[in-house]
Parts: C-alpha cells; sequence; structure tokens
C-alpha cells in the first residue's frame, strides 16, 4: 500500500508519483478517528454552473453539506471543533472566503435535489401538482414544467410517477426555488437523452439569467460537459478519504479525468486512458448473420400502446446499440428477442441462447453474491474471470454481502457480471450504466467491449449515455415515434447513419474534442450547429 490508503491500492502495480499536496495538509473535514477525511471544496461562483466529477463515496455529500452551512468543518480536528472564525481564517484570501463568511453569518439559503429521487414518495404524501406549487418562488413553474413535460402527471400521486417523471418533478421543484445556491446531485438518472439535454438547459438558464450559484455531480460525461462552466474533478479512496481539486476549465477537466492522469496534481487516477474514435465504426461486411427477425408488432392492452418492429439482421460478433426516448418499446423488443413476449402480428422464433440483463434488476433472494455467481458460470473465481468481470465490476469488496441488501448501483454491477459470466448466443443489457458513478461506467463499458472481443459475442446494449454507446457499438438501431402511444424500431444501421436519424430527431449535433475525440453536445443554433445540420452530419464530422 502507499501509505494513504486503508485498503488495498487502487491502482495495483502503478507506480505512485507522488502523494497528492493536498494529504500533506489538514483535511477541511474528518469525521473521527481513522474516519473519512475530505481535502478541498467546491467553489461555487454567482452566475456560474460549477460540476463535481468523481467516484461516489469520496466526499461530495460532505462538502455540500458545509456548503450549505448545516455541517461545521473541523478542519481535521475532530475532537475540538475549531468553529467557524477560525474555518473562514483557513480560506481567507481564496475564492471561498467570502462564500464562508456568508455560510457562518447563516445568509446562505440553499435548494437542493436529492441523489435518489426514488425516495421522495417515503417523504411527500399529496399529487405533483401539490408538491411542486410550493416551491414556485421564481414565478418560473409553469415554464418549467412544459419543458420538461410534467404537464400529463400534475394531478397524479406522487406514489405513481415512474422514475423519469419523478426525477423531472424533482429538478422543476428544486429550480422553482429562490434561494441562493443550488446543488443537484444528478440530473441525469431515468432520463433519455432528450430530456437529458432539456434539463442541463434548463439549469444553465438559471445560472446564466438568474445570476445564481449552482453546483452539480454527474456522471454522464456529455451532460456534465454541456451544464458546468468549471469543473472540479473528486478523487481518492472510497469510505477512506477524497480530494476535490481545485478548479479546472470543463474540458481540461474531463480530458484529464479521461486520461486517469490529473496534471497540475501530478496524480494519476487510473492506469489506462480511455480512447474514443473519431470516425464511426466501418462496416464490418465480412461478419456473419446470427439472426434474422422479421416485420412484427406488439400492442398492449386495447392498443394503448403499439411497437412496429422492422424486420432486421443481428450479425455474429457485433456490438449493436440501441437508442431512442423513454416509453418508445425497447424494453418490449427486448423482451420480444428474449421470448418472455410474445408479439400481435409476425413471429419470433428465434431459437437463440439468450443472457438478459433487464433494465430493472430486481435479484433480491436472499443469497451471498458469491453463491449467486458461482451458480452461473464454473469460472467464478478463475484469474481469468477475475481480471475481466469481478475487477472491474469491483465486486471483490461485496462478494460476501447478502444480494437482498446491495445498492442500486452495487446490483448493477452484480447483474452485469451474471450476464456476461452465462454462456449465451446473444448477450443482451437494457441501461448497465443506470445507478453506476463515473468511475464504474467506464470500467463496466470497457468490461463489456473486452467481453464481446475476446469471445467474439454479440451483444445488444440499450443506453442513454451517449459516451457508454459510443465506446461499444458497432452499429445502431433506432427507434422513434411518440412515446407510451406508438413506437417504431429501425433495422440495425451503420453507426453514422444511425446517430444521423436518431439526433436529427432531437435536433442535436455533436462534435469531437481535438484532443480526446470525444463527443461535446454543440451550442444550439452555434456555426458548427448550424453547419452540421445543413449537411446532415450530426454526430461524426467527416
Ligand atoms: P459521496 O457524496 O461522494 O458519495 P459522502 O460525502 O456521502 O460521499 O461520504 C464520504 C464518506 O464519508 C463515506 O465513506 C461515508 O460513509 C462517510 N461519512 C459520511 N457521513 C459520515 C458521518 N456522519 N460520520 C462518519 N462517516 C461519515
Ligand atoms: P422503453 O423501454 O423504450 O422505455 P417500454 O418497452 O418499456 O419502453 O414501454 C413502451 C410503452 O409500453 C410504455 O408506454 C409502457 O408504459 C407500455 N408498457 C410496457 N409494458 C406494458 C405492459 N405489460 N402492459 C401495458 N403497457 C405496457
Amino acid at each position: 500500500t502507499c501509505g494513504i490508503c486503508v485498503e488495498k491500492c487502487p491502482f495495483d502495480a502503478i507506480e505512485i508519483i507522488n502523494l497528492p499536496q493536498e494529504l500533506e495538509d489538514d483535511p477541511v473535514h474528518r469525521y473521527g478517528e481513522n474516519a473519512f477525511s475530505l481535502y478541498g471544496l467546491p467553489a461555487p461562483q454567482e452566475g456560474q454552473v460549477t460540476g463535481i466529477l468523481g467516484p461516489n463515496g469520496i466526499g461530495k455529500t460532505t462538502a455540500v453539506r458545509i456548503l450549505a452551512g448545516e455541517l461545521e468543518p473541523n478542519l481535521g480536528r475532530y475532537d475540538e471543533s475549531p468553529g467557524w472564525e477560525e474555518v473562514l481564517d483557513a480560506y481567507r484570501g481564496t475564492e471561498l472566503q467570502d462564500y464562508i463568511a456568508d455560510v457562518r453569518d447563516g445568509n446562505v439559503t440553499v435548494s437542493r435535489k436529492p441523489q435518489y429521487v426514488d425516495q421522495i414518495p417515503q417523504q411527500f404524501d399529496g399529487n405533483t401538482r401539490e408538491l411542486l406549487e410550493r416551491t414556485d418562488e421564481r414565478g418560473a413553474l409553469d415554464s418549467l414544467v412544459e419543458r420538461l413535460s410534467i404537464g400529463p402527471v400534475m394531478d397524479q400521486s406522487i406514489d405513481d410517477l415512474s422514475g423519469g417523471e419523478l426525477q423531472r418533478v424533482a429538478i422543476a421543484a428544486t429550480l422553482a426555488r429562490d434561494t441562493d445556491f443550488y446543488f443537484l446531485d444528478e440530473v441525469t438518472p431515468y432520463l433519455d437523452i432528450g430530456q437529458r439535454v432539456t434539463a442541463a438547459r434548463l439549469t444553465r438558464e438559471l445560472a446564466e439569467e438568474e445570476g445564481k450559484s449552482v453546483l452539480v455531480v454527474e456522471h454522464d460525461l456529455a451532460i456534465l460537459d454541456l451544464l458546468c462552466d468549471t469543473l472540479h474533478v473528486a478523487y481518492g479512496e472510497p469510505g477512506a478519504y477524497g480530494v476535490i481539486t481545485t478548479p479546472k476549465s470543463v474540458r481540461n477537466g474531463i480530458n484529464e479525468y479521461l486520461s486517469g492522469y490529473l496534471e497540475n496534481e501530478n496524480m494519476r487516477i487510473r492506469p489506462s486512458q480511455i480512447e474514443f474514435e473519431e470516425h464511426a465504426p466501418r462496416n464490418a461486411t465480412h461478419r456473419d448473420t446470427l439472426v434474422e427477425y422479421l416485420d412484427m408488432t406488439k400492442s398492449y392492452g386495447d392498443g394503448e400502446f403499439e411497437l412496429a418492429v422492422e424486420g432486421g439482421e443481428i450479425m455474429e460478433g457485433e456490438v449493436l446499440g440501441i437508442v431512442g426516448p423513454n416509453g418508445i418499446g425497447k424494453s418490449t423488443f427486448a423482451q420480444l428477442l428474449t421470448g418472455d413476449l410474445e408479439p400481435t402480428t409476425g413471429e419470433t422464433d428465434l431459437d437463440l441462447d439468450i443472457s438478459y440483463k433487464p433494465q430493472y434488476v430486481t435479484i433480491d433472494q436472499h443469497m451471498r453474491v458469491d453463491v449467486f455467481l458461482s451458480s452461473i458460470t464454473d469460472q467464478f473465481g478463475s484469474s481469468h474471470w477475475n481480471t475481466e468481470i469481478a475487477q472491474p465490476l469491483q465486486l471483490e469488496r461485496i462478494m460476501e454481502q447478502n444480494l437482498s441488501d446491495l445498492s442500486g448501483g452495487e446490483r448493477q454491477r452484480v447483474a452485469i457480471a451474471a450476464c456476461l459470466s452465462d454462456s449465451a448466443d446473444l448477450y443482451l443489457l437494457d441501461e448497465p450504466s443506470a445507478h453506476l458513478d463515473v468511475e464504474q461506467r467506464v470500467q463496466a463499458t470497457s468490461a463489456i467491449r473486452r467481453h464481446a472481443e475476446m469471445h467474439d459475442a454479440t451483444v445488444l446494449v440499450i443506453d442513454h449515455d451517449t459516451y457508454v454507446i459510443d465506446l461499444l457499438a458497432d452499429r445502431l438501431m433506432v427507434f422513434d415515434g411518440e412515446p407510451a402511444i406508438e413506437g417504431r424500431a429501425g433495422t440495425p444501421q451503420p453507426m453514422r447513419e444511425g446517430m444521423n436519424d436518431f439526433l436529427e430527431n432531437l435536433e442535436i449535433t455533436f462534435r469531437r474534442d481535438e484532443r480526446t475525440s470525444r463527443p461535446r453536445i454543440n451550442k444550439p443554433d452555434s456555426q458548427l450547429d448550424r453547419e452540421q445540420k445543413r449537411e446532415g452530419e450530426y454526430y461524426y464530422s467527416v
């Protein structure tokens, strides 16, 4: 170990260049002897959106509680609290000085969106309208309701809202209030790409047009990029210590994070870098067909929702990405393939062995993780399985836990591991990025990609995180239509054509970062946005 981490060094085999400078100073806060310590604080600025990029468990909530005045930082002296005066002294001359003075004087009011919106129904009885009307302090509620498409559920009980509806209601409630400081702990869970972009634009407008200070934590990098003016990277050892860097430009912050090396801090945070391709994957013409399916439809009830699937082929060894708005029939299509649903017209006699990870992971038997996984594969515990599956999905620490005790993110990682460990003709993953923090997404994405390459496995991935789709998919299947009314599933197409179709529906264009080739969302109506729309190149520029 390197002397800091209480557990195993997270960087295995990686030479630690030096200890982070911050750790030689006192922390901002330490919960107790040998307890978690936080180094550094984010610096919210009026009129700006400040982002924090990093894994869960390294003190982001602690930092926000300090900035909200709920937790008095102890500068590491957990047995004798130094008080706000001394804290203020410690921050004199920094960009946080004025802010901390306001917190000390009790002058900072805060509006906050919690990370887990699923818990809102336990705290609130009533319908959407009642919840939202209480928050209407800026006179912005009507416009928020309209732009977030909350209208149809205004009179619905909060108990009956779906995850995506709850998320949009929670965002509207947070942004409708009139406070000094706004904190949004993830805006994207359960939202499709169009809804993610809308949430990001509304948040930006609050800072730009109302001059408010906004702080966000976000694990979807394309959205984080769109949201923020400046960025703090957070790193450390979950549960042991966390460091929040001084602010970086958003572009540098994300690029350094992806490269695995923080330049100013001279700190390696990951052994390998994440690489994006600038060009669409070439159409792999040599591949054999794994399966061909014909046109089919599926309707629910009295035609309340109807999905029309255009026939197509899935090629052996390809990763096929599946994109489209919420409620358009993507999960329905997945279940038609697995045979869990019968089509209304047409047939799906596919005779395929499919390993399926559903969108909502409900493995909650009373069984330990290791017992569960070893019942799926006899490879369990082999060095190959450990390197390919257990390590990237960070399973070591939860092997002895019961499935029923796992958090959403832990359950997701076990479910991805179970899906990939099974031997099958086709691996079908419905939203593998849900509930994962940014580092877990990066690791899970490379585990899925490696699995496809090493076993020449055929993989279908449904996801709303653009980077996950970009890093994984060879071809794309695009769904469109009218959510909850009718959906159309297009035939699989090459990435460039697929992305163009998909983004044209959304009127969003992307450019590529010069240094890392990662996709970045263009400002609407910017020169590039207009040019690319004119040329019909919504995603790949060449
Ligand atoms: P994040 O928001 O980045 O997920 P948190 O700030 O919630 O992280 O927590 C960071 C670490 O501090 C966690 O390991 C958590 O268990 C620990 N922690 C949080 N609150 C307390 C507390 N009151 N006492 C002791 N440890 C705590
Ligand atoms: P997606 O995966 O694209 O979000 P789904 O396939 O889950 O979409 O759902 C498409 C539509 O069908 C939604 O309006 C959903 O409410 C509806 N739906 C899904 N399953 C059922 C069912 N078993 N009975 C009735 N309606 C359903």
